[in-house]
């Protein structure tokens, strides 16, 4: 059964084409820069790459784009766009009201765009998406994937904010916590890979990529995250503040007189490692320039870890106890420094890495000691394959219901 995924940011469209249930990846690609005068266009099946400039004006044209290329490509990926049986589509917010991925009907579409003022740089483009695809693979289901369906489960007392309450009644201000399709996928997975009932998992779950956060799951629900009302909240990441005393904001905007937009700008582009290193919002850039003697850089990695650290900290006490420390993630699959600084010296809380492990083990493992009480994991992401995984669950109920 073939599933394809579509991730539609503001001026973006990502797709991967598997072939299901076997998880094969049969073809994927990326317009960009979509709206601005040249669009890039990068198509690839079977290792062939095909990269093209040429004007691209909006999501729908970008979509049938994909469709085309999919059927007519050399080698083409599909005979038909009827053999596709279900479109997944990544929703960064769900609001309050979906706990899990869902077939999308006029009324989940609703429903998104009512939550479009809670995410207005995410739910627009990823409705635009739906509505073209609904155009160019009309045929088959669609199914929307929630970034914060996972977080559904996180008790009263860790997504309200200590402002008056109203705010939450009226205007649903409250925590909702991102990249949930992530931390459930490695939740699961290191139960599995720990010989649990995935429902008997307390854990604390980092993923570590451009955007970052970290989860705190206990019997394998979700019952904390680091990100809030938005994807700003909590870690440093590549060029988003995390955490910040409100009072700063206030500072800037009285002292400085920065406005909304200016702010949202400074907070979330230009902060993070980014604005402490004042080099880039790249991992593998900042370690290159800490090698070479950088301190601005050093500083950012080393703030970068301390965060991360002091999140692990508070989410052991709010689990008590917990099995796994699990890093994902970019930055959490391959960079060891990290995974390093942000444990070493917990042996007392029962956290042994194994330096080995960490530093020279590729893929999917255990990198704590066989006597850490606490184990340590690096599971790769692929937030792709968990909504494909989604939609050809839904696909198949669909036909034997
Ligand atoms: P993601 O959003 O999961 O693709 O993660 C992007 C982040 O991971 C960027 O900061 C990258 O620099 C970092 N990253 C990806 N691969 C590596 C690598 N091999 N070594 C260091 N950092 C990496």
């Amino acid at each position: 059964m073939k599933i394809l995924t579509i991730n539609c940011g503001s001026s973006s469209i990502k797709y991967k084409l598997f072939d299901m249930p076997g998880e094969t990846l049969v073809a994927k690609g990326l317009v960009e820069k979509i709206g601005e005068e040249t669009s890039i266009f990068r198509h690839e099946v079977a290792g062939q790459v095909r990269e093209e400039r040429l004007q691209v004006r909006n999501h729908e044209e970008g979509l049938e784009l994909i469709a085309r290329a999919l059927v007519t490509g050399e080698p083409p990926a599909i005979k038909e766009v009827a053999e596709i049986a279900g479109v997944g589509h990544r929703v960064v917010h769900g609001g309050e009201g979906f706990d899990r991925s869902v077939l999308i009907d006029d009324e989940v579409i609703n429903r998104i765009e009512a939550y479009r003022e809670l995410a207005p740089l995410h739910n627009p483009p990823n409705l635009a998406g739906i509505k073209a695809a609904r155009r160019f693979f009309g045929h088959c289901i669609q199914v929307a994937s929630f970034d914060t369906a996972f977080h559904r489960t996180i008790p009263e007392v860790a997504y309200l904010y200590a402002i008056p309450y109203r705010f939450y009644q009226q205007y649903g201000i409250r925590r909702y916590g991102f990249h949930g399709t992530s931390h459930r996928y490695v939740a699961r997975r290191a139960a599995e890979l720990l010989g649990r009932d995935k429902y008997s998992l307390n854990a604390i779950t980092c993923h570590l990529g451009n955007g970052c956060s970290v989860t705190a799951v206990r019997a394998g629900r979700s019952v904390d995250t680091s990100m809030g009302l938005t994807p700003l909240e909590g870690l440093i990441m590549g060029t988003r503040s995390g955490d910040i005393d409100p009072g700063v904001i206030l500072f800037l905007a009285e002292r400085l007189g920065l406005e909304a937009v200016a702010l949202n700008r400074l907070l979330n582009r230009e902060s993070g490692l980014l604005g402490i290193s004042g080099l880039s919002n790249d991992f593998r850039n900042l370690l290159q320039a800490a090698e070479k003697g950088n301190r601005q850089a050093s500083l950012a990695i080393d703030m970068f870890c301390y965060r991360l650290r002091k999140y692990v900290g508070s989410y052991l006490t709010v689990l008590g106890q917990i099995h796994a420390i699990v890093f994902t993630g970019g930055i959490g699959e391959n960079v060891p420094l990290v995974r390093e600084k942000s444990l070493a010296g917990l042996e007392g809380l029962g956290i042994i890495l194994d330096r080995e492990a960490n530093y020279q083990g590729q893929g999917e493992r255990i990198i704590s000691q066989k006597d850490s009480r606490i184990a340590v994991l690096v599971v790769p992401t692929d937030e792709e394959l968990r909504i494909a995984f989604d939609t050809y669950t839904l696909a198949r109920e669909k036909v034997r219901p």
